[in-house]
Parts: C-alpha cells; structure tokens; sequence
C-alpha cells in the first residue's frame, strides 16, 4: 500500500472498548503500513473510564465489576481479530433467558416469557464478559500494535481544536501539539469532545434513572440462565458468570437509586436480594457498587468533514437490552469496511462519498435501537395495572411463537439486517 504523505492514516480520539476495537479492526484490514494515533486523554496506567461512571464512594471508574452481553456477532469481530481466544475461558455463555413481570415486593417473581438463546445452529447468541478482562485484551493488542510501529498511543492528550481542510484534518491537542489525517474517528464516549468541537448536535433525554451495577455470588446454579426482572422503577437484570456469579445490571428511579448507593454494604445486599428473586439461593456480594446516570441520546449527524463517530460517541442507548457495546463494535465492523475498500483502490478514506456511506450504514439502524430500548423501559418500568395485564398478555402471546422469539435471538445476536463482514465472522 501506497503510504499516505500525512502524519498518520487516521487519529482515534478515545482509548476505551470501542476506541480499541477501532484501532485493532483497521490494522487488521489495512496492515502494519496504515499508522494510526489513538489519543488517550489519561496516562498510561489509568484503565478505560465510561463517562459518568462512579463507585458508591462518588470516585471516578472503580476497574471490574461491570460485566457485558456480548452478542454473538461482536463475539465473531473478536473472533477474526483474534482477541476471542483470549478472554473465551472467563466469558460465560447465555443458554436461557427468562422475564419476569412483578411488584417490588413480590413473594415470587412470576415468568412472563422465556426461551432458548440459541442461533439456528445451536451457537450461543449471547456470553456475559467482564469489562475488565474484555480491557485487558484489548490493550494487550494494542501494546502489540504499538511495538510494531502500527498504532502510536499519545497519553494525556485531548483534542483543543479541529481544522479541516481539501485533503486532511489537524486535531491540535490540549499541548499545542499537533496531528494531521485523512479522517479522524471519535470513539470518546458520550460527552465526545470531537463530536463538540465540529458542533453535531444530539438529541437527548434522561430516564430519570440510574444504572447500577454490583457482583454476587449464588449458592445454587445459574446454569447459563440470564433473568430479567421488570420492576415498577426499572429492569434489574442477572447476568451469569463464571463460579456461580452473576452481575447485576438495575436500573432504578434516580431519587431511590441516590438513597440506596448511600447505603452500607449489608443494606445495599438486603435491597438487592428484595429485588432478585429466591431462585438462586443465599447470596453474597462480591464486587463494587458501580453507578451511572442513564441517559439515551444520538448525535444528529454520525460524520462531519473527515470525521466519523462511533460507539458512544454516536449513540448511547437505554442498558435494558444490553446492546451499547453491541451497537459500537457494529460501528467498527462497519466503518472498517467502508475505510479499507476506499483505501484498497486508492481513495481517500476521510472523502465524503466514504463517510455516507458509513452514516447511511449506521444512522438509521441506531435512531431504530434507541428509540425501541426507550419504548421497552418506558412500557416495563411502570406499576400501572392495566398496562401489566396487557404487557403480560403480549409477553404471553410471543411465548407461544417460537418462531418469533427466535428472530428476537437473531436480532439482538446482531445478526439480521445488514451485518457487516466482521459481524459474519469474515476478515475485511
Ligand atoms: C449500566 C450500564 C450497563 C451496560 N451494559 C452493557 C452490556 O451488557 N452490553 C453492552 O453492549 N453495553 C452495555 N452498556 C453500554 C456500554 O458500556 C457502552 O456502550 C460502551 O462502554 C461504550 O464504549 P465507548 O468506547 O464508545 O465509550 P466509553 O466506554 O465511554 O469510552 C470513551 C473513552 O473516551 C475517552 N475520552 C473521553 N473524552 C475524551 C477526550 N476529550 N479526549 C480523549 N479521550 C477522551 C474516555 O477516557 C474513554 O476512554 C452498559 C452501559 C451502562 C450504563
């Protein structure tokens, strides 16, 4: 490959999940040759912090504890990028899930539907992964990347401006330094600065809830079952893990949310076990207390001049699905496509025709997800009685459908529509 006469190929501004993953999937496709800056706003030690994340404590991203639903398409990306094989032994796979439709303060949390999370050839469309053990493969990668001359990380470095002329874009960095590029990617997150600086506006809205988080270990099996129970302030969602752990995903109404984060360890357990259900048996809490402001919102345009958003940068979505992550490795998987078959007959990867064509990939598919995940926590979290009786006679409905459960697996395996190559399981 011809190397482009800029400073690099392309900057990622943004060092975490997606930020990564970005960086892995255009050298893989592109070689060694292709040079890419990948900007990290914190020094070399500090792990990769989702905006707004706390512990119980108010401290900025506390590592571990948060665990991810990766869909079976994300988990063929990492399949072909070859990180698969090294975080396989810790991801626990999703056999079964089950819903559950009640009161706080149910004696038993009734199944309103469930069904086997199984694709048409018996893969699992789903596994359960740590955050932490997903971060370390990632950045062991890019380490890798590093050493080979392919991937250049700059630490405490932070976009200040952006200017874009004919032919490239200069980012000048909060040290005055500055990088030049064809295309600049933002993977930096929700409150993305690049996403600011080029003024893509969002449209945004709070649930007025909160996402928290903890780890608990059971005293009977989860046997690969993942047990959502909607509650009349959010889903709280059991997520298995391996040693008969789960993670506990919940959503709650911010102004109870506040008052249980405050709580001590031991009443923090009894407000977690009111809402878990008996079937697992005693628990005990085994990781840290994680919480997030939730808040769905999607950037008005996904491209600007020589610039792309993916992941969080783009769209942020409701955690009922478990489909955040999901959704921005897609962007990867896609915008990787679209970048290396320009550059492969020599186009420009940052030209507007390859930019819409990303956005056209990707845009409209994700004002769909966000507007269903809010449609499905809106229509779940809420107490009105005749609004049960009718979810639960429509979630008794679709359990008699296999087929249509079925295409709910596809669906939230990442496997309908229009997949993208790495999705499918094949290189760029
Ligand atoms: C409670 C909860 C549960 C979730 N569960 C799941 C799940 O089960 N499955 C799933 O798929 N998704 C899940 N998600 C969503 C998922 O966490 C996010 O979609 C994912 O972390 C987005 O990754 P990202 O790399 O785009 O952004 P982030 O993880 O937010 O990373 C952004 C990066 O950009 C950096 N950055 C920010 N500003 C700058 C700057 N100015 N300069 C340079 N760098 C900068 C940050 O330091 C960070 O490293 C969940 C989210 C929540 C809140």
């Amino acid at each position: 490959m011809t190397r482009l006469v800029h400073d690099f190929d392309i900057i990622i501004s943004g060092r975490s999940f997606v930020g990564h993953a970005q960086a892995v999937a255009l050298v893989d496709a592109l070689g060694p040759d292709f040079r890419i800056a990948l900007l990290d706003r914190t020094s070399a030690t500090v792990g990769a912090a989702l905006d707004g994340a706390v512990d119980q404590h108010g401290n900025a991203y506390p590592q571990g504890g948060r665990a991810f639903a990766i869909s079976a398409g994300s988990q063929r990306m990492l399949e072909v990028l070859g990180l698969w094989s090294e975080v396989r032994d810790e991801a626990h796979p999703v056999r079964k899930i089950v819903l559950t439709d009640s009161e706080l303060g149910a004696g038993v949390r009734r199944h309103v539907m469930s069904y086997d999370n199984t694709l048409d050839d018996h893969a699992p469309a789903s596994f359960i992964l740590q955050s932490d053990i997903l971060e370390a493969a990632l950045r062991r990668r890019v380490g890798m990347l590093q050493a080979a001359g392919a991937v250049t990380v700059i630490n405490d470095a932070s976009p200040k401006s952006i200017a874009t002329d004919a032919f490239s874009t200069t980012t000048t960095l909060n040290d005055g330094t500055e990088i030049k590029a064809p295309l600049a990617i933002a993977a930096d997150g929700r409150r993305s600065q690049l996403r600011k600086l080029v003024g893509i506006k969002l449209t945004s809205w709070s649930h007025n809830q909160i996402g928290i988080v903890t780890q608990v270990r059971h005293s009977r099996p989860h046997d690969g079952r993942a047990i959502q129970h909607f509650l009349p302030s959010g889903p709280f969602a059991i997520l298995p893990l391996p040693g008969e752990r789960s993670c506990v995903t919940w959503s709650e109404a911010a102004d109870n949310a506040q008052r249980i984060l405050a709580m001590t360890d031991a009443e923090f357990l009894e407000e977690v076990k009111l809402r878990f259900g008996a079937e697992l048996g005693v628990l005990e809490l085994v990781g840290p207390r994680q919480s997030w402001p939730l808040e769905t919102h999607v950037a008005r345009s996904f491209v600007a001049d020589r610039l792309a958003l993916v992941g969080d940068a783009a769209r942020g979505v409701h955690p009922i699905a478990g489909q955040g992550l999901n959704l921005g490795l897609r962007d990867v998987a896609a915008l990787t496509e679209v970048v290396a078959e320009a550059v492969r007959v020599g186009l420009d990867p940052g030209a507007g025709d390859t930019l819409a064509a990303y956005q056209q990939w990707r845009r409209f598919d994700s004002v769909i997800s966000t507007t269903a995940f809010d449609g499905l926590n809106r229509l779940f979290s809420n107490d009105g009685v005749l609004l049960r009786a009718a979810r639960d006679a429509g979630m008794g409905l679709l359990d008699r459908m296999p087929w249509a459960k079925q295409q709910l697996v596809n669906t939230a395996a990442g496997m309908s529509g229009d997949v993208p190559k790495l999705l499918r399981g094949e290189a760029v």
